[in-house]
């Protein structure tokens, strides 16, 4: 995959980019990153990227130019899979990574100040937002979206890092987990999960799950139930 992030703070992005599993990705060469600063697209003799909004109001709008010079120079910008990162967009979710990692090329514009003129978006395919609340710049908002969608790309993750049971991948929260010691402070490891009974380990984990998720995240439990019910289980 092939990834171009557009942003003014190319600095907020890059060294994150460099860690973990996406900085190993970018390392085998799975994956390409570009951080394009589109300040240095703009027509303005200082660079200049926003301007004031026309009808007056406080703050000010990213201009069209600048990211519009910025997206064209992108080698295969037509065909890559244009995302507009803002508050106003589609709530993002584990469904919207596992669709964006199948993409080849993918394209993530962030956004600061007020945001962006409106016009900007006709060139973009959709418009995310990593969840109800403002920050000061698309780049965490950006990160957020290369961090989940990378991870779910074929031959990214090894075998023990495997995302199968991952939180939402089902559709339920993951069950608990436990390592050494088998006991801290009177606490306890569950017994079963030292008996090596593997069908006992996985029905425990499952009813936990379920558990969880119930106590926890009724609106997706619900969710579950029903899918369940219409596939007849
Ligand atoms: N005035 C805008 C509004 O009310 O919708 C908010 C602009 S915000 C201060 C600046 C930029 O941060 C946005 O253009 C967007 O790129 C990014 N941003 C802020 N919150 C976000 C969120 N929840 N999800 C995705 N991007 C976000």
């Amino acid at each position: 995959m092939r990834i171009d992030v557009l942003t003014i703070f190319p600095d907020m992005v890059k060294p994150v980019l460099g860690q973990s599993i996406v900085g190993r990705a970018v390392y085998e060469k799975k994956l390409t990153i570009h951080v394009i600063d589109f300040r240095e697209y703009s027509p303005n003799k200082h660079k200049k990227v926003d301007d004031t909004p026309y009808g007056g109001g406080a703050g000010m709008v990213l201009r069209v130019e600048p990211v519009i010079n910025a997206l064209r120079a992108i080698d295969g910008y037509e065909k890559a899979h244009k995302v507009i990162m803002t508050p106003q967009g589609k709530p993002y979710a584990q469904t919207d990574a596992a669709r964006l990692s199948t993409h080849d090329h993918l394209i993530i514009l962030c956004g600061h100040y007020e945001g962006f003129d409106e016009r900007i978006h006709a060139y973009f395919d959709e418009e995310i937002s990593i969840g109800d609340y403002v920050l000061t710049g698309g780049e965490v908002a950006a990160l957020v979206l290369i961090e989940s969608t990378v991870r779910l790309i074929p031959g990214i993750l090894n075998k023990d890092e495997s995302h199968q049971d991952d939180s939402f991948s089902d559709g339920l929260l993951e069950y608990p987990h436990y390592t050494r010691p088998r006991e801290f402070e009177g606490k306890r490891v569950p017994e079963v999960l030292m008996s090596g009974n593997h069908q006992a380990i996985e029905n425990w984990r499952r009813t936990e799950a379920l558990k969880r998720t119930k106590t926890r995240r009724p609106d997706l439990y619900a969710r579950h139930q029903k899918a369940q019910k219409k596939h007849g289980k």
